[in-house]
């Protein structure tokens, strides 16, 4: 058989439309892209959508070229300029090393550029404007705002189906399997989205438990019917401001129109039916931290869901470790993106007493700074690896360089110089810290944390906390969703 040669490329970015730290040239170098065989060497080893699809290269006669990705924290929009510059490249790496017989494509689907509010859609347009009619694939994340651009632009286009994200591998792998079988000629894929109108609280995301858990089960209905290739329901991202916002259906089948729009109809009603269950239901942070004092066991973990890093808030609110302080809550545990304290810990040194104002300085609701007298336990450079369960499979991270710090009644904060989602705990064993000694932990962010801090917890508490991530919508103001979306509008209808 001839050797199927596919294009491996993306961008994976969540804008927050409501956070004022927009992606420019001095971000994007801290992120950076990767390339060739640094972005095999980078992702090859992870549980991440690019694992997924490199694996693809293995199958017999089946050839992936790893073009170039590029991953983003979670902020605000991306610049027109860095914007241009990263689809740019891709496009002219498309162009330079094909032709190619298929595309893989990796994008979050929640991706707003300043110029283009359908960043990911006008991605997929432009990578089909210059390969022409060969399969495009597309893996995005649950939280995708799937718009009809992605999915005219595609011919197969899957989300997660997990949140916290812990399939974006198998995903990558269905998806590149039906692009090498769309390639030779074995199936020929049709999908139809179906956007409901309504968007699902961040809080209500989780989906082991319903609404989600409930909607997941007509999903693994659609997927058993014959003739489908895949099928997704997209949780969607409320805080990016735009047309897509919101939840929506995707059926792809072989070569049947007209059932992918029934079952994606199937799909979208099912979801409509659930939408009372789609609200807030979180704890004020004075009534979490107190609870958590009086519980029998611990630790209890604190989700921040106001400092959602994961969805692109600045990382240093101290609004609930100023509660447990104010409180005497007992030993809490948290991780603080604050590079000056961090720097002046680490000029301290290992043994040292220091006085410190932590965290609260980016986003005056997420402050003031919390005065922290305490001995600096620990430093380190702030890489490290994860090779267990991860939100969306990522393997390695780095918070820069990175102090621990403990205060007399036991509280740890752990200071570091660079923003890192809360997806993975591994860095607390490097600093010499047993996470399952203290009485809470704090985490930021509202399903990320579970897969990696989940596990430590013997109670977990969602808290609405303040911030650009904050859980009660009605705190923020759109200019772009389509209306009416319910909750917004409760006369919304199918
Ligand atoms: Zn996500």
């Amino acid at each position: 058989m001839n050797v199927t040669r596919l294009a491996l490329l993306g961008m994976n970015h969540e804008a927050n439309t409501f956070s004022p730290h927009v992606i420019d040239r001095a971000r994007w170098e801290i992120f950076g892209t990767r390339r060739g065989e640094d972005l095999v060497a980078h992702y090859g080893q992870s549980r991440s959508t690019v694992a997924g699809y490199l694996a693809a290269g293995k199958w017999d006669d089946v050839q992936v070229v790893p073009l170039a990705f590029t991953q983003f924290t979670p902020a605000g929009q991306i610049t027109a300029e860095v914007f241009d510059e990263i689809v740019g490249e891709l496009l002219q790496l498309l162009r330079d090393n094909g032709p190619f017989d298929g595309v893989l494509l990796a994008l979050h689907g929640a991706a707003v550029s300043e110029e283009f509010p359908d960043a990911d859609g006008r991605i997929a347009r432009l990578v089909r404007e210059t390969v022409g009619d060969v399969p495009i694939g597309v893996s995005s994340d649950m939280h995708a705002n799937i718009s009809p651009e992605m999915v005219a632009a595609s011919d197969v286009l899957a989300t997660y189906r997990t949140n916290p994200h812990v399939d974006a591998y198998e995903r990558a792998i269905e998806v590149a399997d039906l692009i090498v079988r769309a390639a030779r000629g074995q199936v020929r894929p049709t999908q139809t989205l179906r956007q409901v109108p309504a968007a699902i609280n961040i809080m209500r995301q989780y989906t082991s438990v319903e609404p989600m858990s409930g909607i997941l089960k007509e999903l693994a209905t659609v997927l058993d019917t014959p003739g489908v290739l895949t099928a997704t329901v997209a949780e969607g991202y409320p805080y990016a401001d735009v047309e897509e916002m919101g939840m929506s259906a995707v059926v792809v089948t072989h070569d049947d129109p007209e059932l992918a729009a029934r079952l994606a109809d199937e799909l979208a009603a099912a979801v409509w039916a659930r939408r009372e269950e789609f609200g807030a239901n979180a704890a004020t942070a004075a009534g979490a931290v107190a609870s958590a004092a009086a519980a029998t066991d611990g630790p209890v973990l604190l989700l921040d869901v106001g400092d959602n890093i994961g969805g692109g808030s600045p990382g240093d609110s101290v609004v609930l470790l100023a509660e447990s302080v104010r409180q005497a809550a007992g030993p809490t545990l948290v991780t603080i993106f604050d590079p000056e304290s961090a720097a002046v810990a680490r000029a301290a040194g290992v043994g040292n007493s220091v006085d410190l104002n932590v965290g609260g300085k980016i986003d005056p609701d997420c402050g003031p700074p919390v005065p922290f007298t305490g001995t600096v336990t620990a430093v380190h450079d702030g890489k490290y690896a994860d090779t267990g369960p991860t939100h969306g499979g990522q393997m390695h991270f780095d918070a820069g360089d990175t102090a621990a710090v403990q205060a007399s009644d036991g509280t740890v904060v752990v200071l570091t110089s660079k923003l890192v989602g809360a997806y993975s705990a591994a860095h607390f064993p490097l600093l010499g810290i047993d996470p399952r000694s203290f009485r809470i932990i704090i985490a930021k962010g509202v399903q990320s944390p579970l897969a990696s801090y989940g596990p430590l917890a013997k109670q977990i508490v969602q808290v609405d906390t303040p911030g650009v991530t904050s859980a009660d919508l009605s705190r923020f103001t759109y200019h772009r969703r389509r209306r009416p979306l319910y909750p917004f509008e409760a006369d919304a209808s199918l």
